[in-house]
């Protein structure tokens, strides 16, 4: 762009231009550190001490922007996202870090509202966030898609972060840890993570929570219907969920069910006899009974070390899987590899080239 003029006036006004036109350069002045040439066309982020001042004050403009930077994949905004990190890490850790799982129509919003509406009638301060990696294998998100946990989204001692946008799974598990650390910073106690039971997603959360609840519900005639023998091994609690009218025999049949599969299982947590309840989410039956339990449950894990043990541990895997992540797109965006992958492919694909030989080729051609 060519540099203004040096004087105050336009390069041109019509000869007969009135009062009604302009014929002086006006400075910048809608946004702060603007100039001629170099008017931001969007807010840009307010600096990162004050985003980190705006978390620990609690303000929840600047933690919904505090969160929109770390989730941002922009180059520029992630050094910044590192640097806010930086600053808000020695006030994270506080909170109990909860993971709620089930099958799409177990009823996970709902209890989250009865659930986290419980919580702040107690005194806590709650925020949930979801990790919703489906969206990018089906291309639209689950979570998002229905106006959830409106009553809680009301309340001042509660904070509901939508899912982010498609990404990979790495990705978005990536950026719901960060975003677990600023809500932590912000001063809410307890943090709950949803995400869809579709498989992949469970192993996932249970890496970066404390305790991990499955919301089930009872199936007609086959009691164990949505739950696989993984998920299984990876709950703390589970909830039976709609508890109520017709369907509580079948709920109560269903505890038992889970009761007795579970005895043959380990714990997934060492000294945690996991237990099995049954709740009525739109009642809002059994809602204490669960908070109660987790509330056990993070005494138990507190007092045998457990806890410590478990986030230092999360943390360094935490480390490795970024590590295992970056390597991989190092690999795959280096011209000597995106200039030989195809060739190779084919070579492997005909038979012409042994696998392990390709692979091998391959790696040694990054240096
Ligand atoms: P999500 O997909 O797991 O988040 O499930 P939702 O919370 O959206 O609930 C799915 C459906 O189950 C909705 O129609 C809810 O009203 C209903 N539902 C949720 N909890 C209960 C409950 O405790 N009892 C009954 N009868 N219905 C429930």
């Amino acid at each position: 762009m060519n540099p203004p003029p040096p004087s105050d006036r336009p390069e041109w006004v019509p000869p007969d231009a009135g009062p009604g036109f302009t014929t002086r350069i006006m400075p910048a002045t809608s946004a702060p550190g603007a100039t001629p040439g170099n008017v931001p066309r969007r807010r840009s982020p307010p600096d990162v001490d004050t985003l980190a001042a705006g978390v620990l004050a609690r303000d929840p403009a600047l933690l919904g922007r505090a969160i929109t930077l770390v989730e941002s994949n922009a180059p520029a905004h992630q050094a910044l996202a590192q640097q806010l990190l930086s600053k808000l890490l020695p006030h994270t850790g506080k909170a109990r870090r909860i993971g709620i799982t089930g099958i799409p129509g177990a009823g996970k919003s709902t209890f989250i509202e009865a659930f986290g509406d419980h919580l702040c009638e107690q005194g806590h301060r709650v925020a949930v966030l979801a990790v919703d990696p489906s969206s990018s294998v089906h291309g639209g998100s689950i979570l998002a898609d229905k106006v959830r946990m409106e009553k809680l989204g009301r309340r001042t001692e509660a904070f509901i972060r939508p899912s982010p946008s498609a990404g990979s799974l790495g990705g978005v598990t990536r950026k719901s840890r960060e975003v677990i650390l600023v809500c932590e910073a912000a001063g809410y106690d307890t943090i709950i993570v949803e995400t869809v039971g579709v498989g992949q997603n469970e192993v996932a959360v249970r890496s970066m929570v404390d305790l991990f609840m499955v919301v089930m519900i009872a199936g007609a005639g086959d009691e164990m219907q949505g739950i696989k023998k993984g998920v299984v091994e990876l709950g703390d609690l589970f909830v039976v969920n709609k508890a109520d009218g017709d369907n509580l025999p079948r709920c109560t049949a269903a505890q038992s069910e889970l009761k007795r599969v579970l005895h043959y299982i380990q714990p997934a947590t060492p000294g945690w006899e996991t237990p099995v309840l049954t709740a009525s989410a739109r009642e809002g039956t059994g809602v204490p009974d669960v908070a109660a339990t987790v509330d056990a449950f993070m005494r138990n894990v507190a007092g045998s070390g457990i806890l410590a043990k478990r986030r230092r541990k999360q943390t360094v895997e935490w480390m490795h899987a970024l590590i295992a992540e970056g390597l991989r797109t190092r690999f795959y965006e280096s011209p000597e590899v995106q200039a030989k992958l195809e060739a190779t492919e084919r070579a492997v694909a005909d038979g012409r080239l042994p696998v392990v030989a390709a692979a091998q080729a391959l790696l040694d051609a990054t240096g």
